[in-house]
């Protein structure tokens, strides 16, 4: 057995260290788990079990990554999101449960028995396109992406999960040109340039966070276009900053959208507003 770093011989020893990198107790399991290839509660029951060097040296390297604030997803390279295990790069932002209040509502105006065309803008990982592919088999799921990296990620999700969505390389509608749908759903960059919170968020791409110096920049070209690719009566759901909810509503009504609504997210904050084109 190859010595490892120091501190690390035992289950209990790599936990202990753990806390002393100040790494979550939670997130430490889960990359032990994944080093040793061993379910969680595994960890618990086996305190003494003794570390190879080389799981040592693995796990010595994740502690400090996720030291160094990166993201736990992209350490195990996976992250679940409404009940789907989608693998994540970071290419792609990692799925929010926020982001579940969006495919909730989505999923409230996509009748089960009736195949309806959607289009998903900014799809990163495909975890909106790949939910609602899951609990709507008959729906016709468009989902673009800018990012051709994002985009083979995404892929890659929906064929493990055998999940069929067609997937395009697309800045917003541009691919879209001359098609319409009866939804379009948006989780898309929002924060604004400059804004505080980006410093946590370094590892993730920024292309898919930021849009311009209020954060709306992609949500007004995304409110402007959409009634064009609208089928009457069809409804456009959008992602949003929790302080944004008035603009955009306000950028939806400008564009002609009717019956404009908000939806909360789990932590009871705006998150998502969206409204209807009439005939
Ligand atoms: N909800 C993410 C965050 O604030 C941002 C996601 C986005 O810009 N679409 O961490």
């Amino acid at each position: 057995m190859n010595a490892g770093p120091s501190g690390l011989h035992t289950v209990a020893a790599a936990l202990r260290t753990a806390r002393g990198h100040g790494v979550d107790r939670l997130d430490a399991q889960a990359l032990l788990s994944a080093v040793l290839r061993q379910p969680r509660a595994w960890l618990l029951a086996h305190d003494e079990a003794a570390l190879e060097g080389e799981a040592q040296t693995r796990f010595q390297a994740l502690l400090e990554r996720r030291a160094q604030g990166e993201p736990l997803a992209y350490l195990l390279g996976e992250k679940e999101f409404f009940g789907l295990p989608l693998a994540v790069t970071p290419d792609v932002l990692v799925p929010r449960p926020d982001t579940e209040t969006l495919v909730e509502w989505a999923l409230e105006l996509l009748p089960v028995d009736i195949s309806m065309r959607v289009a998903d803008l900014g799809t990163g990982s495909g975890a909106i396109a790949l939910a609602l592919a899951r609990h709507r088999p008959l729906a016709r799921i468009t989902a673009v992406d800018a990012s051709a990296a994002a985009l083979a990620v995404a892929r890659g999700n929906g064929e493990r999960l055998g999940l069929g969505v067609e997937w395009l390389k697309s800045d917003w509608f541009e691919a879209l040109a001359g098609r319409r749908f009866e939804l379009i759903v948006s989780n898309p960059p929002y924060i604004a340039e400059g804004d505080i919170h980006l410093e946590a968020l370094s590892h993730e791409p920024r292309q898919a966070l930021t849009a311009g110096t209020d954060g709306l920049d992609a949500i007004r070209r995304i409110a402007a276009q959409a009634p064009a690719r609208l089928e009457p009566g069809g409804w456009v759901l959008l992602e949003h900053g929790f302080e944004q909810a008035e603009a955009v509503a306000g950028l939806l009504a400008k564009a002609g959208f009717r019956d404009i609504a908000m939806r909360r997210d789990l932590g009871g904050r705006r998150r998502c507003t969206g409204g209807r084109v009439v005939g």
